[in-house]
């Protein structure tokens, strides 16, 4: 394995300072438990068959069935998705839900597929993994370029092979096949709840609480939005193609019409346009948007985007990552320095597995629930892990992210040590 889960493994050194930890668990959380390379056949629009690769990597399953995303991205790798799969399996853990962690992705530049090529793609990598899923064994759900619309394809699929309907297989569909109310701004506004906690631990005002979002998709424009409707002021906000910023603040959903209304439909699944077309506003390169003066820096793009090169030069006081991975190891000691306090992923960004657990719920019951409860629902576990976790923090003198580990890895070894470690071994040997 290399770089990110390397990386990955050093934020362990902190937590297993902290804790006194048997052999097993540590063996545990160093190893994923199954790591599946597929190649998937797709025939393109054109007539030629194109062959792309995909994995499904499941970390661990002590917990529970493991859950998470699928990525569509020309930067996936089995090391990256490894990674995702380790920080799931944390994450869950962290936000108490009864599951192990995964992650899937396939190699390939989405935008360049046309809606039917995407769907051939998305029911192929299903037909690829379909052995190792189910709604008692893996549970996959939407990440970096994929939507609802996929799921619902994924869904789909899975339930022809199994010749059975079986929503619980996959989350984040869309509403009308299964999916649950609240889910596409679940990441946004659970990041939300967990920033207002620490506002409010810190005296912070929303009204005077100056916010940066970095990547503008899914869970950053959610958070964006949600954060502008509680009276923060959302002053910059990048895509992948640079930021824009005005000082008297944005609204999101202004941005986002507009950046929706000059889309090119290549696939009709993505926007192609981007939020520097906005011309009403000061264009920011991506450099200069991570080095903005702001209260809070929010990254929800992609992973390593504060490292060892940059990570001086960040002039937000605090860091919420709503992406995953955002800031590396390196990055992160910086910013620990610096005492830039680090508001972690794996705590940050739960309110969207947590929605896919209630939609799992939900699924496997038959019985759905109004927006209003799954918020409510939402609100009461980001609140209650964040408290655990900010408190933590502060009694130990430890940072976030490790006291954010320390609360997932302690659930995650009561789970190995009921099922019986070498000191329980040990003991029963005459
Ligand atoms: P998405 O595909 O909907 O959006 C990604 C956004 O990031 C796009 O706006 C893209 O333009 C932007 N981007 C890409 N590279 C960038 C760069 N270098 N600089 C600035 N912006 C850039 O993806 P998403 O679902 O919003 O996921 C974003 C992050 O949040 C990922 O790390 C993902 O793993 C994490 N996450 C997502 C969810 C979810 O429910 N969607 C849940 C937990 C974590």
């Amino acid at each position: 394995m290399s770089d990110i889960f390397n990386d990955a493994m050093i934020r362990l050194t902190d937590v297993f300072k902290n804790i006194e930890l048997p052999d097993d668990v540590r063996a545990h959380l160093k190893h994923p438990k199954m790591a599946l390379a597929v190649n998937i056949p797709v025939r393109m629009d054109d007539g030629k068959l194109q062959v792309y690769k995909g994995y499904r990597v499941q970390f661990d399953d002590t917990r529970g069935p493991t859950k998470g995303g699928v990525r569509f991205h020309p930067a996936v790798s089995l090391d990256e998705v490894t990674s995702l799969s380790f920080w799931m399996t944390i994450k869950c853990a962290v936000a108490g839900l009864p599951f192990g962690g995964a992650k899937g992705g396939v190699i390939v530049d989405a935008k360049t597929l046309s809606r039917m090529e995407l769907e051939r793609l998305s029911r192929g990598y299903i037909r690829a993994i379909a052995d190792v899923i189910g709604p008692r064994r893996d549970i996959p759900a939407p990440d970096v370029y994929t939507n609802a619309t996929i799921m619902g394809w994924m869904a789909d699929e899975y339930y022809q092979i199994k010749r059975e309907h079986v929503p619980g297989v996959i989350t984040g569909k869309p509403v009308h096949l299964g999916g649950s109310l609240g889910r596409e701004a679940a990441t946004g506004q659970g990041a939300l709840f967990v920033l207002q906690l620490w506002a409010l631990r810190n005296g912070m005002k929303p009204g005077s609480t100056r916010i940066a979002v970095q990547g503008f998709g899914n869970a950053g424009y959610h958070f964006a939005q949600l954060a502008h409707q509680a009276g923060y002021q959302v002053v910059a906000i990048a895509d992948s193609k640079g930021g824009i910023y005005s000082e008297n603040g944005l609204d999101p959903d202004l941005i986002m019409a507009h950046k929706r209304s000059r889309r090119e439909l290549k696939s009709m699944l993505y926007c192609d346009a981007s939020v520097c077309e906005e011309a009403e506003h000061k264009i920011i390169s991506s450099k200069a948007f991570l080095h903005l003066d702001v209260d809070v820096l929010a990254l929800a793009a992609l992973e390593n985007q504060v490292t060892e090169a940059n990570a001086r030069h960040i002039r937000g006081n605090h860091v919420l990552e709503i992406a995953n991975g955002p800031v590396d190891s390196k990055g992160d000691a910086i910013l620990e320095e610096r005492k830039i306090p680090v508001l972690p992923d794996v705590l940050a960004n739960a309110g969207g597995v947590t929605v896919s657990y209630f939609e799992w719920v939900q699924n496997r019951a038959g019985l759905y629930w109004e927006e209003q409860e799954v918020n409510e629902r939402l609100k009461k576990i980001m609140e209650r892990e964040a408290d655990c976790i900010f408190d933590l923090a502060k009694r130990k003198g430890i940072t976030l992210r490790t006291a954010a580990y320390l609360h997932g890895v302690e659930r995650i070894m009561g789970a190995i040590q009921e099922q019986g470690t070498q000191e329980y071994f040990q003991g029963s040997v005459s």
